[in-house]
């Protein structure tokens, strides 16, 4: 039986993560906050599954900041691959807070690969990397060695743990892999993305639930993809021969509003009806042109998207409206 651990387990990815560890057989140990809220919402199906999945998932409640209980946790896990998920992920957050971005993200990342390295048998390590990296890119589509070139204090950080990435695979033989990730959503995305807020608003505005929606630049675009295709992309990276860093991406940019134009008429409403526009949902600094090349990933792992773009926004309508009419009912 392998073993993984997860930092990030309780997010949107980690949760997904977890879902397809256990379904191929694996031990899966999941590292959540100290201090954080008792409940990981997203994965508390898995934790209340029957019981042979629950035997085979342990949450450890250790901050990714202490080095020594995170290699006792090495030392008794011994597992066989390391996903370090966790992360500050929201870019436009980054913003109001900087120096704790680059704390978790960038120093977090170095610290989990030392202390991989530290291990007796190293175990194959990924960390998600972001499309942020490129921030404002010299070429289109971007592709693993397109040049980074951050405009967000979480672009720099992710930047940062993605060359140390690469220097451990490099320069210490470590078997470590970047996924360099663009946009990745789902019914399982936090309410601060600018997707989720959509799909929810539009099921509540439906449902006579609010009757505005308040956002910054509709016109903003990116590539975005659909959440347990990306997961499942992780898991091929780690099992290839040779460690290497990989895009997982759809190739293809929509617009903001192209979710408003889907979400909303899915519900046979007019978006412009309804939404507003609040200068403080605008960014110092918007990334332009990111969207990805998938070659490396089609090529290398036979990986390429399930679910188009059009489904996964309905999905996460749909989601939102079940969810909305359960809340109003009660
Ligand atoms: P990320 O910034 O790419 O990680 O993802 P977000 O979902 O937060 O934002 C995607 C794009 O939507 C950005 O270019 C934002 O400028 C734009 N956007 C427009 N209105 C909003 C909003 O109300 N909230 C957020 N989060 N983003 C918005």
């Amino acid at each position: 039986m392998k073993r993984a651990i997860v930092t990030g387990i309780s997010g949107q990815d980690g949760s997904y993560l977890a879902e397809l560890l256990l379904s191929l057989g694996y031990e899966v140990h999941g590292i959540v906050r100290r201090n954080s809220p008792a409940t990981h919402r997203l994965i508390d199906h898995l934790l209340a599954a029957p019981e042979l999945d629950r035997r085979r998932l342990y949450l450890h409640s250790i901050d990714l900041q202490n080095v020594p209980a995170l290699t006792d946790l090495f030392a008794s896990v011994l597992p066989d691959e390391v996903y370090h998920l966790a992360g500050q992920s929201h870019v436009g957050l980054s913003f109001g807070d900087p120096v704790a971005t680059c704390e978790f993200t960038a120093m977090g990342t170095l610290r989990m690969l030392e202390v991989a390295r530290s291990c007796k048998s190293a175990p194959r390590l990924l960390h998600t990397s972001s499309s942020e990296i490129f921030g404002a890119p010299s070429q289109v589509p971007q592709d693993e060695a397109t040049p980074h070139n951050p405009v967000s204090p979480y672009g720099v950080a992710k930047s940062f743990a993605t060359n140390m990435v690469r220097i451990y695979r490099e320069s210490f033989e470590q078997f470590t892999c970047n996924a360099i990730c663009f946009n990745h959503e789902s019914p399982r995305r936090r309410r601060t993305f600018v997707t989720r807020k959509i799909t929810q608003a539009a099921a509540r505005i439906k449902l006579g639930l609010e009757s505005k929606l308040a956002l910054g630049n509709v016109d903003a675009q990116r590539d975005w993809g659909y959440a347990p295709d990306y997961v499942r992309g992780f898991h091929a990276l780690l099992q290839q021969d040779e460690p290497t860093d990989c895009v997982f991406a759809t190739g293809r940019l929509h617009r903001v509003r192209d979710w408003l134009e889907i979400a909303f008429g899915y519900l046979d409403l007019d978006w412009e009806d309804y939404v507003v526009f609040d200068p403080q949902f605008t960014r110092k600094a918007d990334p332009a042109l990111l969207v990805g090349s998938t070659e490396r990933a089609r090529v290398r792992l036979d990986w390429s998207p399930s679910v188009s773009f059009e489904s996964m926004v309905v999905q996460m309508v749909e989601h939102d409206l079940q969810i909305q009419r359960v809340r109003r009912a009660s």
